[in-house]
């Protein structure tokens, strides 16, 4: 079906390239005629006005065109080189310059039609000094692509000009634009007032209007949302092969309401509702449940787990840390307990003969709900009929890591929950293939986290409070935003931030230390301890950032917090507050040397919701950056941005998912384009693997 496209021939064949410069246009990534067309101006520069000499002043930048009144090349007292014409054009005069180009002064006669374009300076007269030039012949309307028109400027390297870029790429348009193939079917672009594909790469190297660049730039950007969101669509169609429909029993929820002394929030009902019919239909749930730390996620999850059990069926719920998944674990058994459930640990710490009882259970069917970590999932875990995958993700997870887990367990219901609220533009990039579930509101006795901004000057009052609050019983973290003591940076260091608070500030205390650089046994063994209030002071680095639930600790002091995201900051102060009625509060120890600096420690003290939060942190520093370091499965974009064209995006996902809804082949010959388009990217650096 790939018959070979004339677009798709290599650059050489485009008049004035050939085989040696062709080398060069693949240093840019591009070998096909294609691949030009697709390779973008940085920017324009609108020459396409022509100004009257007699109406110029400093600073304009803009053509002129006129008759050549006179020549001159001489020397200066300096040394220097000057080749000089004067052009009139009856409304003035203006004197374009070039230094030490004596050869210049051929391509001038007296009397040519000239146009000038350039920034116009003022000495004793008006001037240009190396201007780009065109000498108007006779030849009445000769196009020139480097003056009287918006030119682009195309990012190139040092062999190869723009003025060869610009004749090259309108070559390769004149010839070969006319083969160029529309992949966005008519309906689609009458619906959406889109441009076609030549139009639009015609106008994106040489726009006849800055209207008719607007235009082909946004009929691009859809284009290339519209084949992201047809290849989301197609997963999520993948995906929803025969699964389990679930049986839930009428009532089963208010049992469940009736194992807690207080009510859902109409959040969590709303959520557990749409998980609830997920679970019912018979194809596999995908859905994302987001909300705020504390906005009662694993009261929902719980919920899950018991609807899968009740309908016959084991389930799973995965966290990524071991700390965490026997929390999960403590609070999971003590809440439905009651039921007379078998609900099981499995994480690496277990002794052995402990992991080997329960993968015993896990593949008897004895145990209902199993609580872990990755080890759930270990090739020698066999389920005896596995009916729901809760993943407790917190961005720890990558997405590869979900996709295969997904295939795993084909059949099977999949959760996912995060408590980094993530933009909506981010949601249907990354998660653009899922349900989403959102819990907004919290529930209520929990009040915010009071949040204080200090300098160096307030560290004694701060040491000071951190005191009186560990003497009326409460319990602080410290974190710090590195493990050791680094020769170049000033960063704090939670080695030497415990030495200090241990021996000095706060010895009459109990001081305890974890961080990344240490065993995850030792640091789930002092956070055990911690919990259970045998220290008053855990130092540490952001480990402590994933869903630990510690009610007594009510103070957290951030050392250097202009070093965190915004959203990490919140992820942070999240870790406390989670007593009912008890008042908490987070000093952040800063003195940003940067204004964005200056701006998250602003955001954060001043702002609470969780999903502002992670709008201004994308703001802040770009989609790139606001998932970390992790993999995220962020799509690389040529001409779009998440963030600007999010309009774009969604009404690109609408027709997308419309598409591949009617057609999900994409056998009509309207789509034949969009497949191969897709089948063209998967050969090339692919987005996942089908
Ligand atoms: P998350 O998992 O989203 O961080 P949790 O489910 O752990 O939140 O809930 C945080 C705290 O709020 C828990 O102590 C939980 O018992 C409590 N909680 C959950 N739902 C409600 C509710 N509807 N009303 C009052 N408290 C709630
Ligand atoms: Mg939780």
């Amino acid at each position: 079906m790939q018959e070979k496209n004339e677009v798709d021939i290599p650059v050489r064949y485009i008049k004035g390239v050939g085989p040696k410069r062709s080398s060069l246009f693949e240093k840019l990534g591009i070998i096909s005629v294609s691949d030009l067309f697709y390779y973008l101006p940085r920017r324009y520069e609108d020459r396409s006005k022509v100004a009257e000499i007699g109406s110029l002043g400093p600073g304009d930048e803009s053509s002129v065109i006129g008759d050549i009144e006179k020549t001159a090349v001489f020397k200066a007292r300096t040394g220097t080189n000057i080749t000089e014409i004067v052009i009139n054009d009856g409304t003035g005069r203006i004197y374009a310059v070039w230094y030490n180009m004596p050869f210049m002064i051929k391509n001038f006669k007296s009397g040519q039609k000239v146009l000038l374009y350039g920034k116009v300076e003022l000495y004793n007269r008006l001037q240009i000094t190396h201007p780009v030039y065109e000498i108007l012949d006779d030849e009445a309307n000769r196009e020139s692509l480097e003056v009287g028109r918006i030119v682009p400027v195309y990012p190139v390297t040092q062999d190869l000009s723009q003025k060869y870029m610009r004749k090259t790429v309108h070559n390769a348009i004149s010839r070969y634009l006319g083969h160029l193939p529309e992949v966005l079917p008519t309906y689609i672009r009458a619906r959406r007032k889109l441009v076609d594909a030549k139009f639009a790469i015609g106008n994106i190297h040489f726009p006849h209007s800055m209207e008719n660049l607007q235009r082909a730039y946004r009929r691009l950007v859809f284009e290339e949302f519209f084949i992201l969101q047809v290849i989301m669509a197609l997963k999520r169609k993948k995906q929803a092969k025969k699964g389990i429909s679930h049986k839930i029993r009428e009532g089963l929820l208010s049992d469940f309401q009736d194992l807690f002394d207080f009510e859902l929030t109409e959040d969590q009902k709303r959520c557990i509702r749409d998980i609830e019919n997920d679970m019912a239909r018979g194809i596999p749930m995908n859905r994302l449940l987001q909300g705020d730390v504390g906005s009662g996620k694993t009261v929902v999850a719980m919920y899950a787990l018991l609807m899968a059990v009740h309908s016959g069926y084991q389930a799973v719920m995965m966290a990524p840390t071991e700390i965490l998944a026997r929390q999960h674990y403590v609070t999971v058994s003590q809440t439905l307990m009651p039921l007379g459930l078998n609900i099981r640990l499995l994480v690496n710490g277990l002794d052995d003969s402990t992991k080997d009882a329960v993968k015993k259970e896990i593949s008897e069917g004895n145990a209902d709900i199993i609580l872990g970590t990755h080890s759930v999932f270990q090739e020698n875990v066999n389920y005896d009929n596995l009916g729901l995958v809760i993943i407790d993700e917190q961005h720890k997870f990558g997405v590869d890591q979900r996709k295969s887990l997904r295939d795993k367990n084909i059949e099977a219901d999949t959760l996912v929950m995060t408590a980094t609220p993530i933009p909506r533009s981010l949601v249907l990039t990354v998660y653009g293939d899922m349900d989403i579930s959102v819990l907004k509101s919290k529930p209520s006795g929990r009040g915010p986290v009071a949040t204080y901004w200090v300098g160096e000057d307030k560290r004694a009052e701060v040491y000071r409070f951190i005191g009186e609050q560990l003497d009326d019983g409460r319990q602080a973290f410290v974190v710090c935003p590195r493990i050791k003591k680094g020769d170049k940076t000033s960063l704090a260091s939670a080695e030497e931030m415990f030495e200090k608070l241990s021996k000095d500030i706060f010895r009459r205390y109990r001081v305890a230390l974890i961080h990344g650089g240490k065993k995850t046994e030792e640091n789930d063994k002092v956070m055990r301890k911690f919990g259970k209030g045998e220290y008053d002071i855990l130092v540490t680095t952001t480990i402590v950032e994933v869903g630990v639930d510690i009610p007594n600790a009510t103070v957290m002091l951030v050392e250097q917090a202009d070093r965190y995201g915004l959203a990490q900051l919140h992820q942070l102060r999240g870790r406390i507050g989670r007593g009912k009625d008890m008042a908490s509060y987070c000093v952040l120890m800063g003195e940003p040397s940067t204004e964005g600096g200056k701006e998250r420690l602003n955001a954060i003290s001043t702002m609470d919701d969780g999903f502002q939060i992670s709008e201004k942190d994308l703001d802040l520093r770009g989609p790139g950056e606001f998932f970390g370091t992790r993999q995220s499965g962020l799509p690389e974009l040529k001409f779009g941005d998440i963030i600007r064209d999010f309009k774009i995006m969604e009404e690109a996902r609408i027709e997308a998912f419309c598409v591949i809804d009617n057609d999900a082949q994409l056998q009509d010959q309207r789509h034949l384009w969009i497949k191969k388009s897709i089948i063209e990217r998967f050969k090339g650096k692919a987005l996942g693997k089908g």
